[in-house]
């Protein structure tokens, strides 16, 4: 079947003998194509069989393998229970005992009479029948003369067993047969973590840790061999933040000084006091923008703290230094907002503020000086620097938007702005432009310190005073009726509600596959197209409903937005695509349908869209489930002191895929889950501190530096 030669890592697996195509085609559904795939395709668990017995000695519970011959074997055809039915009589020499698999017919073909076999079960007891003990569908191994005479591996039975993510007809024994050939011919993979981690740490090397993870003796063997696969994972983020860090403090970045008397006469303009947290965010940043290094930092702050002020406030700053300022947020509605934020609170600025969005353009100088303008005339204006601060959406980085003298780039709401949009967004020849991206999600730790750990961070930690806090509650079935009545009677005094659903179509299948309670599978989903139905002709019918969600053309999103920014629509029906930053002070209802399907930090974030005015404002989570667990989570909505606290607990419960989609990151999951692990996060950053202390030619470690260009080529490629 293999040739002697040793197989590559990077062979494809149809290349190799013995592997028929149906079996190719199956790998590939599950992303193997190639040996490594298969290598790195890692068991989810493994069974235990690794306790032996002879027949006579097997009690009932038992979950043994033994080894016998077949003595008798007949498959029948149960009516009743509408299955194959084989059953077989294996024989030691201290006895024999009945197996029997269900609806596995070609188990016939296999398991002859006189076929000697190794056979892991579990031993039942035929309680009212007269078949004693039997094996119920046991995994089975036939095994060779050769097997016999020598103490031979065996792969099924008799060991850990492991047992991998399957697909339809793609089973873990067929994966582990192939798995098992190819690692007894696989060419040496070379290990590229340095001697003094793995030594430091205690992990197994690479080969070991491989054959560790497939077919290990222990369990401890299995952790370490994990513990290895995390931890590297880590480390080569760890070590590309460093790189990353590394690189940009060689650019050249507008060196600005503070103008204090800009920002305090500003400030003593503005409609309110900035919050302290507000304050000393803006002082990390303009302490930043005053170095040559360009900035690279993260404005975090709960919905409504007030981030775009402090944006604001900076941009001022680079204009005062003669530099040009491009703010990006990722919808029309959110860049059209921030445009009229700015112009409104700066009334006196003079050098220009622009709007650019796909079909419109604006600009202002001062309060009463703003105009619509052609987009060839904005852009003009701002590759003449007549414009110092430009607002806008991707629209931002296409070609022909060129700034003269682009000092600070801020990114809303869009947590990876991809290397290349950057580069897109520099201005001034020489010079990188000093970079704010600015977040309401709150991140929890450890993926902060992963994920985003390039970046500095900034935290607005308070809302402006006077906020009233939104009253959420959990609304059962039964109390359905009375938040409609209460609903309505807000509409009446003026208020305006969202309401916000899990998906578009109705189904009665979960599409998503956390599996907290189980009785979110039978939950029938809340559809926006059905409770838009609904709540338009039986609910309320003599209010104004609309609908929003993914599926709808942009300019119909955009059009029903601002109606409801407007106020022409009292109840607005919308899956989650509700944009984070909206801000509609007049809308006081968040009522959320199937909340529990929620994360708790997504809760939050729909949450934050009410309460942004001088309105009580409530919170509605309506849930049909009636789990403890869903109620403990629900409820840590009401007792949880901020957002980050409930990322934190998302993390724990739900795991990292609730912030980050496994397949945007690539990340396997071993290391996914590393994500949980603090302790992991800290050593993984602390060697990687270690390594690049020592230069970035890694002239000691040149398996690390071959891996770790591989790595930065790969994640380039998102
Ligand atoms: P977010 O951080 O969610 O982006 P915004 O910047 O949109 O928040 O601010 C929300 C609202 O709060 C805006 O109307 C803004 O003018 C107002 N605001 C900002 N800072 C303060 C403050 N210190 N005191 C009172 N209101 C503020
Ligand atoms: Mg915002």
């Amino acid at each position: 079947m293999y040739s002697m030669q040793k197989i590559l890592l990077s062979a494809e697996l149809h290349e190799i003998h013995g592997i028929g195509p149906r079996f190719v085609m199956k790998l590939k559904k599950l992303g193997i194509i190639t040996v490594k795939d298969l290598i790195w395709h890692f068991p989810t668990r493994y069974e235990d069989w690794r306790e032996t017995s002879s027949i006579e000695n097997l009690e009932a519970g038992d979950s043994k393998t033994i080894k016998g011959v077949i003595s008798e074997i007949e498959s029948r055809r149960s009516w009743k229970r509408r299955m194959t039915i084989v059953e077989a009589t294996i024989t030691d020499e201290t006895g024999s005992i009945k197996a029997v698999w269900f609806n596995q017919p070609y188990v016939k073909n296999i398991l002859h009479e006189g076929v000697m076999a190794s056979f892991a079960g579990k031993v039942m007891e035929d309680k009212k029948g007269k078949n004693g003990f039997y094996l119920s569908n046991p995994t089975y191994e036939v095994l060779s003369d050769t097997d016999l005479n020598e103490k031979t591996k065996t792969k099924h039975t008799g060991r850990l067993v492991p047992i991998y993510p399957e697909t339809k007809g793609l089973t873990s024994k067929g994966i582990r047969m192939l798995s098992q050939k190819i690692l007894d011919n696989i060419e040496p993979i070379k290990e590229f973590l340095p001697q003094e981690i793995l030594k430091y740490h205690n992990f197994p090397e690479i080969n070991v840790a491989i054959k560790n993870i497939h077919f290990p003796d222990n369990l401890n063997d299995v952790e370490l061999a994990k513990e290895r696969f995390a931890f590297e994972e880590l480390f080569l983020i760890q070590l590309n933040n460093l790189y990353q860090k590394f690189s940009l403090s060689k650019e050249n970045a507008p060196v600005m000084r503070s103008a204090e008397k800009i920002i305090s006469d500003t400030s003593k303009n503005l409609p309110f006091e900035l919050t302290q947290s507000q304050k000393e965010a803006l002082g990390e940043i303009l302490a930043d923008i005053k170095k040559s290094e360009p900035m690279n930092r993260l404005l975090q702050g709960d919905v409504g703290s007030g981030k775009t002020i402090v944006a604001g406030l900076v941009a001022l700053v680079a204009a005062h230094n003669g530099y040009q300022s491009a703010i990006m947020a990722p919808t029309e509605i959110l860049a059209r907002q921030h445009y009229r934020t700015l112009t409104s609170l700066f009334h006196d600025f003079a050098d220009g503020i622009g709007l650019l969005v796909s079909k419109e353009a604006r600009v202002s100088y001062g309060e009463d000086l703003e105009t619509d303008i052609k987009k060839p005339a904005l852009l003009k204006k701002v590759s003449e620097e007549e414009i110092k601060i430009l607002v806008g959406t991707h629209a931002l980085i296409e070609k022909g938007v060129i700034f003269k003298n682009l000092g600070l780039v801020v990114v809303d709401e869009q947590h990876r702005f991809g290397v290349k949009q950057r580069a897109a967004l520099s201005g001034h020849v020489g010079l990188v432009p000093h970079f704010l991206s600015m977040s309401a999600t709150p991140i929890p730790r450890t993926i902060m310190m992963t994920m985003f750990g390039d970046l500095n961070l900034s935290i607005i930690s308070e809302l402006p005073k006077g906020r009233k806090e939104i009253i959420t509650k959990i609304v059962d079935q039964e109390n359905r009726d009375k938040a409609y009545a209460f609903i309505r009677g807000q509409v009446r005094r003026g208020r305006q509600v969202f309401v916000v659903c899990p998906r578009i179509e109705s189904s009665v299948t979960n599409p998503v596959s956390y599996n907290l309670d189980s009785d979110w599978e039978q939950l029938e989903i809340k559809s926006v197209k059905e409770e838009y139905e609904k709540l338009a002709k039986i609910i309320f019918p003599d209010l104004k409903v609309a609908m929003l969600h993914g599926k709808m053309k942009s300019d119909e999103k955009a059009k029903t937005m601002s109606d409801f920014a407007g106020g022409k629509i009292d109840v607005l029906v919308s899956t989650s695509v509700i944009e984070v930053g909206v801000d509609v002070p007049n809308a006081s209802i968040m009522m959320i349908e199937g909340s529990e399907r929620f994360g708790l930090a997504q809760l939050y974030q729909f949450r934050g869209r009410v309460g942004r005015g001088q309105y009580q404002s409530f919170c509605f989570l309506f849930t049909e489930s009636s789990s403890m667990n869903t109620r403990d989570r629900l409820n840590s909505l009401i007792t949880a002191k901020n957002g980050l606290e409930l990322a934190e607990k998302d993390l724990k419960f739900r795991g990292p895929g609730e912030f980050m989609g496994r397949e945007q990151t690539g990340m396997p999951d071993v290391a996914m889950r590393a994500l949980q692990r603090p302790e992991l996060v800290k050593t993984s950053r602390d060697s990687a501190e270690l390594i690049a202390k020592q230069g970035w030619e890694m002239e000691n470690y040149p398996n690390l530096y071959e891996k770790f260009r591989e790595f930065r080529k790969e994640i380039h490629l998102e």
